[in-house]
């Protein structure tokens, strides 16, 4: 990437007279529409204002000109994250979490109601929230909102005020304040979600067949698959479908690892249920037969499976029965995250990915034969949509100008001690990698690791 700026030879016009745009990025590799080729992308106001072929003349006040490694890609919007800040801020924060996904291609993400404290239950909480965000944040950052036992009245509110969908559980959550639904209560919500078309994405497993399933003690990962089997997925993801047939409401599968569902979300979609699913890098790249014992890096909830299983996932990502990648990046400080000594009973379950997550699924998807239009389709286009940011995840006139530049041929060796994450714990340690994010723009700016510049975004804005 090489930068220049119109300079001004004494007595010529200012460059506010004769510069068409704020900045032109050029390059030989510039993703638009699907398609990679040649072009020029002219940014006004921290907007797209023109595609052009790259021979074109376009005038910026500065150029950047990128190199014939490097592609243009829209930034990603990763929809699921845990940022855990205000009240559990040393297992992750505003600060760190926004750097690390700036750090990997990610320009804007949507937090999730629960690991902070307050849960983000009521307005009040999300306002708390909000606050901390905007002093903090290095790229884009919105909220969605949770529903849980008693919350009925806040979630018009909480719509209002601009989240974009309300998380729910159908078992217990993993800590104590977000407490899960039942069933029938999730019906209900989504019955008044329904009258303001908000979005329920659902943590889908079911807690009778947990609660029937063999406790997870030990160092044994296969003990762990176990007691979260693919039953509990499929039969949740039922309730959901049939709850989401019934109130009309939009539902959202968080998550996905059980291949045995996709063909119950098939029938569902093609039937107009209106119903999106999503699943994470882990699923799609990681396998329990390799998993070593003791690893409680890998623990996560639904769990990895088989490596025939996440083939499955890949087949439904290509025929368009899973709609997005997102990170579920879930951390927990170290003590956490490795208590009990590599006992799966006892550690925190969630993958630590935010900064890797394109680095992961472009080098899984080139193994596969799968183009890197099709992985920004799945990790930017279609979560931006998901969410119903228009401005969001594609190179467009009238677009933000959010870009993340990637190096798909540059080798990249994971470090967990070296990722921006505030806790260096993370199953990706040492794995090497094809794909490296070599910078990311927000609204026309290279993001500024140093100073808070990413805005607060609400539904419907954006
Ligand atoms: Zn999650």
């Amino acid at each position: 990437m090489t930068t220049t700026s119109a300079e001004n030879a004494p007595g010529t016009t200012t460059a506010a007279e004769s510069v068409a745009y704020d900045l032109v990025l050029r390059g030989p590799r510039v993703l638009v529409d699907g398609t990679t080729a040649p072009r020029q992308v002219g940014v006004r106001d921290g907007r797209v204002a023109a595609v052009v072929p790259y021979d074109e003349p376009l005038e910026g006040a500065r150029t950047v000109e990128l190199g014939d490694q490097q592609v243009l890609l829209p930034g990603l919007v990763d929809t699921h994250v845990h940022v855990n800040e205000p009240g559990r801020t040393e297992w992750e924060g505003f600060d760190s979490a926004t750097r690390a996904a700036a750090a990997g291609g990610v320009t804007t993400l949507i937090d999730m109601p629960l690991n902070s404290i307050p849960p983000t239950v009521d307005v009040a909480a999300l306002e708390e929230k909000q606050a901390v965000a905007a002093a903090k944040a290095h790229i884009d950052v919105g909220f969605w909102g949770g529903a849980v036992p008693g919350n009925e009245s806040d979630l018009k509110p909480l719509h209002d005020a601009g989240v974009f969908g309300f998380k729910c559980f159908l078992l217990h959550s993993g800590v104590d304040e977000f407490a899960p639904l039942t069933p029938e209560a999730m019906e209900a919500d989504m019955g008044e979600l329904a009258e303001f078309d908000s979005l329920m994405i659902v943590h889908a497993e079911d807690a009778t067949t947990i609660e029937s399933a063999p406790v997870p003690a030990g160092p044994g990962y296969a003990g762990f698959l176990a007691s979260r089997p693919r039953a509990a997925e499929n039969a949740a993801i039922q309730a959901v479908i049939e709850a989401a047939r019934r109130t009309g409401a939009r539902a959202h599968i968080l998550h996905l690892s059980s291949s045995d569902a996709l063909d119950a979300i098939r029938a569902a979609k093609a039937n107009g249920v209106r119903i999106t699913v999503e699943t994470c890098p882990h699923y799609l790249t990681l396998e329990a037969e390799a998993i070593p014992d003791g690893a409680t890096a890998y623990k996560c909830c639904p769990p990895i499976r088989e490596r025939a299983n996440r083939d499955l996932l890949w087949e439904a990502l290509l025929d368009g029965t899973i709609d997005c990648i997102v990170s579920d990046h879930s951390p927990s400080t170290v003590e956490l995250k490795l208590a009990g000594g590599g006992d799966f009973g006892e550690a925190w379950g969630g993958v630590s990915s935010l900064q890797l997550g394109l680095s992961l699924i472009w080098d899984e998807a080139k193994r596969r034969g799968i183009a890197l239009e099709r992985v920004v389709d799945w990790m930017a286009t279609n979560t931006s949509r998901l969410v119903g940011l228009e401005r969001k995840g594609r190179i467009a006139v009238g677009a933000d100008a959010d870009f993340a530049v990637f190096e798909p041929e540059t080798a990249l060796r994971v470090d967990a001690a070296h990722l921006h994450h505030r806790n260096p714990v993370t199953p990706y340690d040492g794995r090497e990698l094809t794909g490296v994010v070599a910078g990311a723009w927000v609204r026309g700016e290279p993001v500024d690791f140093e100073t808070p510049r990413g805005e607060l975004i609400r539904r419907g804005e954006a």
